[in-house]
């Protein structure tokens, strides 16, 4: 005997699907199962408990809905393939033409001719009249039944062929919902939220919400619905992350750092040369809660270009070193990484502090020493770039490690961390990057996550402005006064994979453009692309640094962390190209100094939608945080920090950007509820469990982006 229809019964053997159908629906819309289908919501509803008359039918973009005969099928032959004309015949006698380009055969076959009917579609203006393309055409009895909010779902042309249009899916999901309550009875199925949970939010039963979802009686109905089953997402999603943070941090050890010392006490006193700002102070408070517990610290640091975030990775090794370890600073490229070691030697002055750094360029005769120094655990303070990772670095004692500028720091690079210390070297990692609150709830689960939301004071803002191409001469003249005011300047020039031949010329044109309109010897121009060996790009990008040129043409390739303080002006070229994040990146580099600042963006004349919302966010703030919202609206969260194939981010039924004060109070919940009962064994909690449990089982591979 066939087992009983449930959630779990491939989606095959729905009455009415079969193997053809059942294939494509997995490939069109990852539909395996009839859970699946259940889980396939409307999109939209549309009103239809009105109807049309062919007479007053206006063509427009708004579906209509009539009510009368079809007659006169025929299939007419055209170049490619075949289409399909009807007649439609309302109640009045008026005709209006009916159309199909696909999916001929099975419409015709299925066409209920010459019996009363409702057709719903849009009415189009063809050849001096009237028609409609591609109606959906219900039985009386059928459009009966209809409401005022009639399910739409999303189909793919191939589902329609196969009758499978959002009519059709809406069909097959009421007839296993039927199936179901025969099967199963009025709750047909399980429940997968605790009672507790349901009445702290006035939330609907499963079966309940999903009929009422997929079948509202009224929109208040439906909306009550939809938010259980978007609250559940978030809640197991949340439970999920939330779990698997606190067993990663409860877990491991970590050095602690019980005392604020010497060092920390004696650089916080005489040498910090500003008032650190509000955030700053919160954000070494929050480490300091950290790391005194001998508990390990995973921590992300998110602060916007020039928040101060190399002096929280100061203080923070000042703390490890107080405490007898060695700190560790990783830098992306070697500039950031010497500059960074300049900035320590200057700042840290003659406190008895030894810093070195290690490169890939470091020579081996200067190398030795500061191998043994590691070892010895004489050099405290390590810079470095992925060099230090290397096997025959070796540390007396590793308590810290901070990475620059990264916001994905690979397992495989951790495992390597991990194995140069005993006990787990705590670890922060520094962005400038501003990942939406939401995003980080989601992926982080909110916790490890310090925020600089404040920059230091005084600071000029930026003024950003957007030019055109035709505008060129304007923005020359312009960056000539600057450069005569003894300021630098950025020419920047999109590289992007696909294109990078053509975007080489552009970068190429661009700079002998530049270098005609500023000839040497008054004007010095840098030049800095990805063909270039990396120590030539080096030695190009010091002479900039040192300011010995005044205009730095680039690819991207400037894009993280250096500082010229002197650079007043950042030209970005074809701005309609980058996206927000690196629009927002480069603009950073401008704006360190003392002097007003600039941005440039040149475009086009002609730009897309958003291009255009990109250009005008950029000009109206240089919060990093709104902007990143801006690109989280734009792109959707998939495309954001690589988290596309970790699967993380496919949420069913909920929207992060949408549905965000419902995430952060799934994510409240999901806290509370954990802080209580840690591995949710209490039988109040089972159905959490349960759901936890499907979930971790279901994306094996999600933890591999936190
Ligand atoms: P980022 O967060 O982009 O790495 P930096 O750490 O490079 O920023 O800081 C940018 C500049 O701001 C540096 O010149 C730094 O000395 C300065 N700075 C940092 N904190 C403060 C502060 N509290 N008050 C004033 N200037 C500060
Ligand atoms: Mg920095």
């Amino acid at each position: 005997m066939p087992e009983p229809l449930s959630v779990i019964t491939p989606i095959e053997f729905l009455k009415g699907i079969g193997p053809k159908r059942a294939e494509a629906l997995v490939e069109d819309l990852g539909i395996r199962t009839c859970g699946d289908l259940l889980f396939h919501l409307p999109f939209r509803y549309e009103d239809r408990t009105r109807f049309h008359r062919v007479a007053e039918a206006v063509p427009g973009p708004v579906q209509l809905q009539l009510r009368g005969t079809i007659r006169k099928v025929n299939e007419v032959k055209q170049k490619r393939g075949r289409r399909l004309e009807a007649e439609f015949f309302d109640e009045d006698g008026d005709r209006l033409p009916l159309v199909w380009f696909k999916g001929v055969q099975w419409v015709a076959r299925n066409l209920p001719v010459g019996q009363p009917c409702v057709i719903w579609g849009k009415v189009s203006d063809y050849k001096g009249g009237r028609n409609m393309a591609h109606p959906e055409v219900l039985s009386l009895s059928e459009a009966q039944s209809a409401s005022s909010l009639h399910p739409v779902y999303s189909s793919t042309e191939r589902l329609g062929r196969f009758g499978l249009n959002s009519g059709g899916l809406g069909k097959a999901v009421q007839r296993l919902m039927a199936q179901l309550r025969k099967v199963h009875g009025p709750e047909w199925i399980q429940e997968t939220l605790p009672a507790g949970i349901l009445s702290m939010r006035g939330m609907p039963g499963l079966t309940s919400a999903l009929e009422q979802v997929h079948q509202p009686e009224d929109s208040n109905a439906e909306r009550l619905g939809r938010f259980r089953l978007k609250f559940e997402e978030f809640l197991f999603l949340q439970l999920l992350l939330v779990q698997h943070r606190n067993q990663q941090t409860q877990d491991l050890p970590g050095e602690c750092f019980v005392e604020v010392g010497a060092m920390f006490n004696r650089f916080y006193k005489d040498r910090i040369p500003f008032e650190l700002t509000g955030a700053q102070k919160r954000v070494i408070r929050e480490i300091r809660e950290d790391t005194r517990h001998g508990h390990h610290m995973n921590r992300l640091l998110q602060g916007d270009v020039g928040s101060g975030k190399t002096m929280v990775a100061l203080l923070t090794a000042l703390l490890a070193i107080d405490n007898g370890c060695q700190a560790c600073i990783m830098a992306p490229t070697e500039i950031l990484a010497q500059q960074h070691l300049a900035g320590f030697r200057e700042m840290l002055g003659d406190l008895p502090i030894r810093v070195e750094l290690l490169t890939g360029s470091v020579k081996k005769a200067d190398r030795k020493p500061i191998l043994e120094g590691l070892e010895a655990g004489t050099v405290q303070l390590l810079v470095g770039t992925h060099a230090v990772l290397e096997p025959k670095v070796i540390f007396h004692r590793l308590g810290l490690v901070v990475i620059d500028e990264q916001h994905r720091f690979g397992v495989a690079q951790r495992a390597r961390l991990w194995s140069k210390a005993q006990i787990p070297p705590h670890v922060l990692v520094m962005t400038a990057t501003p990942i939406p609150r939401t995003l980080s709830m989601t992926v982080y689960g909110d916790l490890d996550v310090s925020v600089i939301d404040e920059l230091p004071p005084g600071r000029k803002p930026i003024r950003t402005v957007h030019r055109t191409d035709a505008q060129r001469l304007g923005v020359f003249s312009f960056i000539r006064e600057q450069v005569e005011q003894g300021r630098q300047i950025y020419v920047v020039y999109p590289l992007i994979e696909e294109s990078a031949q053509l975007d080489h010329k552009d970068l190429m044109d661009g700079y002998e453009g530049l270098t005609r309109h500023f000839p040497p010897p008054d004007f010095r121009i840098s030049i800095v692309h990805g063909r270039m060996k990396p120590e030539d790009k080096d030695a190009e990008m010091q002479r900039f640094v040192n300011g010995v040129t005044q205009i730095m043409v680039a690819t991207t390739v400037i894009e993280v962390g250096v500082n010229v303080p002197n650079a007043s002006v950042m030209v970005i070229e074809s701005a309609e190209r980058f996206g927000l994040s690196q629009l927002h990146q480069l603009r950073g580099r401008v704006g360190r100094g003392a002097n007003q600042s600039f941005c440039v963006l040149m475009s086009g004349k002609e730009l897309g939608k958003e291009a255009r919302r990109r250009l005008e966010t950029m000009c109206r703030t240089q919060d990093g945080f709104e902007i990143a919202e801006v690109d989280l609206e734009l792109r959707g969260p998939g495309d954001l920090m690589g988290t596309k194939q970790s699967g993380v981010l496919d949420l069913k039924v909920a929207d992060l950007v949408k549905d965000r004060a419902l995430l952060e109070d799934a994510r409240d919940i999901a806290r509370r509820i954990l802080r209580e009962d840690a591995e949710l064994k209490a039988p109040q909690h089972a159905l959490l469990k349960t759901g936890v449990e499907r979930l971790r089982a279901a994306r094996p591979d999600w933890s591999r982006i936190s």
